[in-house]
């Protein structure tokens, strides 16, 4: 049988490791935390359920629909499009097409013209009929040139997509590539947004459960040191991995961890590791507190203290306990000021949003500062990410970096990086 270690328990590894002992290899991984996950994790604070970040599925991504089980996540949605925030002024835009409830809204939502509305609608058939491998595969250019050149109005660039692909993408310059921007504006459109009921640790607790059960061993605390291809001639010799205490030996090894991380076991100098960091914060209201948005996220129109609020517990009240609900605010980039200062600013704008409201009852759960969201991703970043068996030896690349930065993109890359090893076609 084949022995293949997996270095690495994200959605990445996960999905490797399941795919791997499905098909019949002996398949260990070694995930360096006291959990699986990676950066798709979810910790119990006074009752509350937090995610690391502010973190959604969207349910129509493909690798979504093929590796999880949505029924047994027991997912709760947020409602289409997104309440527009200026001081002392608030408006919805959302989807006609599937929020029949909100299309006067829409339609006299004036900040966005007209002509944005109607693109919306041909934007959204055309990436309809686009299948996502060419989306990824296209030409591209960054979020702002792409939505001038289609003839988006700078209101509807600057109220509506810096605050919302600015959150998507943790850029609100909009410099992303256009690839993220369609990929995920057809899966907005096809799908629901969603979180399990038990927070987003659910995904990975699940895979990691599938895994277990079909024979892989998940040791966790386990950090990786070195993974040395044996063959020194570039022959396909097998492969060692050290960890603390315990060297093994195996015919292959797949290196699932974060970009930075992976580089420096590999040397592979194509995996990307600049970074899109953000600062989310986790505040607690009273359970009365009237946000009047319908589950909708917060879009800071007016500048980006904070980018945006999501009404978490809105959507999916098991996030919080009786009587509190749950907001996640998210600052973009690393930010100096301390955890105090960065709650008191989004206090500021919540009062500022909601003038009838002066958020007195506002208490700050958590902060999470997190360094290494996404990797950067500029137009044409396809064209540089290093191929799944870019290293030397029988040692195999996956993860978000061999893709793009996304749960589909770490679970698409952990299939790929298994049928290489396997010798399957790995798309
Ligand atoms: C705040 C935030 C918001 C996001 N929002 C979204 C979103 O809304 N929708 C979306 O689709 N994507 C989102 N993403 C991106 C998505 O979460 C990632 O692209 C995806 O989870 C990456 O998975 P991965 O398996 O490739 O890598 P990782 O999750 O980084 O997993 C790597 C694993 O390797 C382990 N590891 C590292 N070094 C070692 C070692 N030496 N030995 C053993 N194990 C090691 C790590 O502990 C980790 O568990 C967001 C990410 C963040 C952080």
């Amino acid at each position: 049988m084949t022995e293949v270690v997996v270095v690495g328990g994200g959605l990445a590894g996960l999905v490797a490791a399941r795919t791997l002992s499905d098909r019949g290899a002996d398949v260990t991984l070694f995930e360096r935390r006291e959990t699986v996950g990676g950066r798709v994790r979810s910790r119990q604070v006074e009752g509350f359920t937090l995610d690391r970040g502010f973190q959604v599925l969207f349910t129509a991504y493909p690798a979504v629909r093929r590796e999880l089980d949505l029924d047994a996540l027991d997912l709760r949605t947020f409602p289409p499009g997104a309440t527009l925030c200026r001081p002392g002024e608030r408006s919805t835009l959302s989807d006609p097409l599937r929020d029949p409830a909100a299309v006067t809204a829409t339609l006299f939502n004036h900040e966005v013209t007209l002509r944005d509305k109607l693109r919306v609608l041909a934007l959204r058939r055309d990436l309809a009929r686009k299948s996502p491998d060419v989306i990824l595969s296209g030409g591209d250019t960054n979020i702002e040139a792409y939505l001038r050149g289609r003839g988006f109005s700078r209101q509807f660039v600057e109220n509506f997509a810096a605050p919302f692909y600015g959150g998507i993408t943790l850029d609100r310059s909009l410099s992303t590539s256009q690839a993220v921007f369609e990929y995920t504006f057809k899966m907005l459109a096809a799908g629901e947004t969603a979180v399990p009921a038990r927070g987003m640790g659910a995904i990975p607790a699940q895979l990691g459960t599938q895994a277990r059960a079909v024979g892989v061993e998940v040791v966790t605390d386990r950090p990786v040191e070195a993974v040395e291809p044996e063959g020194a001639d570039g022959t396909d010799a097998g492969v060692v991995v050290e960890t603390p205490g315990e060297t093994v030996a195996a015919d292959a090894a797949v290196v699932a961890t974060d970009p930075p991380t992976a580089r420096a076991l590999t040397g592979v100098d194509t995996i990307p590791t600049d970074a899109r960091s953000c600062v989310t914060q986790h505040l607690a209201v009273p359970a009365t507190q009237e946000l009047q948005s319908g589950a909708r996220i917060l879009l800071n129109a007016a500048d980006d203290r904070p980018n945006q609020v999501a009404p978490v517990s809105a959507a999916a009240p098991e996030y919080a306990p009786d009587g509190r609900q749950l907001l996640s605010a998210t600052f973009l980039g690393q930010q100096d000021a301390d955890d105090d200062a960065l709650a008191a600013e989004v206090r500021e704008a919540l009062a500022s949003w909601f003038p009838e409201n002066q958020f007195a009852g506002l208490e700050l759960l958590a902060t999470d500062r997190v360094e290494f969201a996404q990797f950067d991703q500029p137009p044409g970043f396809r064209d540089r990410l290093p191929a799944v068996d870019a290293p030397d030896g029988p040692v195999y690349l996956a993860g978000d970096y061999t893709q793009w930065s996304s749960i589909q993109g770490a679970m698409a890359s952990g299939r790929h990086a298994a049928l290489t090893v396997d010798g399957s076609d790995g798309r």
